[in-house]
């Protein structure tokens, strides 16, 4: 059995990143990685118009400045193919690949408490052992396809966006059905029309979605970012979600009718995400939050030439209390004389057939099914490993009324065990890859400190993790997010518990972590050697 200081399963952006980091401390590591490359998210999600909805200069790592420097991106939002090029240019640059193997899924990771040590199976019969086991597994990994009747039974082609073939997906000339509208669907959407005969979308929460307004990248605009990336890294940590979305202090309801008009169109036409950082009080105030919905409603009635159409597609919940979306036509495709929205909120998919499926009240013939499902968000890719701590409990047994952490990034009775933008953290709710970058550059210090202090294990104490988990939730329940049944509380998955999962404030999580570190990590119980 090989011995390694430290597995690190998941071969995305957040265990390259600890690859780089444990490296650095001149520990040996082991990546297992199921694909047959790196890349995780981006290496799966190959859908016709995948792509960041973070803008690309901030969307990458930032611990050398000289790879800042010398990755060019090509356009204000990066697509999936370059994304994957960028990781892979990374894995190269830094020399990792040779610690990382791919086409190896872990199977389980059960603490051997006498030796002290994680025991580590793989899907292909690896068997190694390792003092840190730490888990890069992503927070939307695992693919829901929903478990209709005759699922099975569908002659056509059936594919999930999460889980996407290498090579092109011809639809010309076919009848495609797209289940789904969160943002893969938007983003695929568009696209699968242009080629498909005939594309039928089978809706059933309408979404909110602004533009993207991308274009290729200035290179001017970049030559200035670059001058000052750590001017632009700085301002971005001090926004609530981690990158720049221009948050401003001012409340909606202090603003004129006239004002709020004039700023939500501004943010229209500028695009994207930072819309909702258009007031401080959106994600707090069911007024505020109107004010805004309701600029985005006018847009789709605008836009939307059918009426009916118009008044399906238009939302009615919260803004932002599902993941905003951020498109390239959406809600334009839906004037093509070859796309048919399904409202399946009225009229639910009864059943898949061999040719196709079947609403309520209607059959469909379709020659390819997309399924834009999502994921079992955030806990799906952990429990689907067999991961055993002390007493050999299962966090399986352990979660199953939903995650348990501090910070997100640990659980006690699974010393050494550690979770990069685990449940409890901003993780989803922030810029992904500088929140990857936060956690594994504490858990790098976190494990160099072990190693000065002769400490052996650490693991969350039990009331520091409760009181965090409160805490988790107190945040939550101050915001409008749990009005709707979002993936963020699990509620997009039959029988998971109702949990606000994610942690909403980048820049307090960060100054808490700190804090946790400076005070000889609060919080943990530290076992010496
Ligand atoms: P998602 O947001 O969970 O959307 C899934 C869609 O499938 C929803 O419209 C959902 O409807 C529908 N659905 C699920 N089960 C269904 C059923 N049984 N019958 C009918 N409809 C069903 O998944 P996603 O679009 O893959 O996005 C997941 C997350 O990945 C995003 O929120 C985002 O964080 C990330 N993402 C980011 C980007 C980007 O950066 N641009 C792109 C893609 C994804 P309901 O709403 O009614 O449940």
């Amino acid at each position: 059995m090989a011995d390694f200081d430290a597995v690190i399963v998941g071969g995305g952006f957040a265990g390259v990143c600890m690859l780089h980091r444990v490296r650095g401390l001149g520990l040996t590591a082991r990546v297992y990685e199921a694909g047959s490359g790196v890349g995780g998210t981006w290496f799966w999600n190959r859908y016709p118009g995948a792509r960041c909805d973070v803008e690309s200069m901030e969307y990458s790592y930032q611990f050398s400045d000289e790879l800042q420097q010398e990755w060019a991106w090509t356009e204000r939002y990066a697509s999936q193919p370059e994304i994957l090029a960028y990781i892979n240019h990374v894995v190269d640059r830094f020399a990792l690949r040779g610690d990382i193997q791919v086409n190896t899924r872990v199977k389980s990771a059960v603490f051997d408490e006498s030796a002290g040590r994680w025991r580590v199976e793989t899907a292909t019969g690896d068997r190694v052992s390792a003092k840190f086991c730490i888990m890069a597994t992503g927070c939307l990994s695992s693919a829901n396809i929903p478990k209709f009747k005759g699922r099975d039974s569908f002659g056509g082609l059936m594919l999930h966006t999460g889980n996407w073939p290498h090579e092109r997906v011809a639809f010309t000339g076919k009848r495609v059905g797209v289940i789904g509208t969160g943002s893969s669907a938007i983003q695929a959407i568009p696209l699968i029309a242009e080629e498909a005969a005939h594309l039928f979308v089978f809706q059933r929460t309408p979404t909110y979605s602004v533009p993207a307004s991308n274009h290729p990248l200035d290179p001017g605009v970049q030559r200035r970012v670059k001058a000052d990336y750590a001017g632009l890294r700085q301002t971005a940590s001090q926004m609530p979600f981690g990158f720049d979305t221009r948050s401003t202090e001012k409340l909606a309801m202090e603003a004129t009718e006239e004002e709020r008009r004039a700023e939500y169109e501004d943010r229209w036409e500028r695009g994207g995400l930072p819309f909702l950082g258009t007031y401080a009080d959106l994600l707090f105030s069911k007024e505020a939050n109107d004010t805004a919905a309701e600029f985005i409603r006018g847009k789709i009635r605008a836009i939307v030439r059918d009426p009916k159409v118009a008044e399906t597609l238009t939302p009615t919940m919260v803004v932002g209390c599902k993941r905003l979306c951020s498109d390239t036509g959406y809600y334009e495709t839906f004037n093509r004389p070859n796309v048919t929205l399904v409202d399946v909120s009225r009229s639910p998919i009864d059943e898949i057939t061999p040719h196709g499926l079947r609403t309520k009240d209607q059959a469909y013939e379709l020659d390819c099914i997309v399924f834009a499902t999502g994921f079992d968000a955030m806990t799906g890719a952990l429990m689907n490993i067999d991961i055993r701590g002390k007493g050999g409990i299962t966090l399986a047994r352990k979660w199953a009324e939903g995650p348990r952490t501090y910070l997100g990034v640990a659980t006690a009775g699974f010393p050494n065990l550690f979770i990069i933008t685990g449940p409890g953290s901003p993780s989803v709710l922030s810029n992904m890859v500088p929140s990857i970058e936060q956690h594994a550059n504490w858990i790098s210090r976190c494990i160099g400190y072990m190693d000065e202090q002769d400490v052996e294990r650490i693991e969350p104490t039990v009331d520091a993790e409760d009181a965090w988990v409160a805490h988790v939730n107190e945040v939550a329940d101050g915001t409008l997010y749990p009005t709707c049944n979002s993936w963020y509380l699990g509620s997009n998955i039959p029988g998971k518990p109702r949990v606000f999962m994610p942690y909403l404030g980048f820049p307090v999580y960060v100054q808490k972590c700190e804090e946790v570190a400076a005070k000889g990590y609060e919080g943990f119980a530290l076992m010496p050697r």
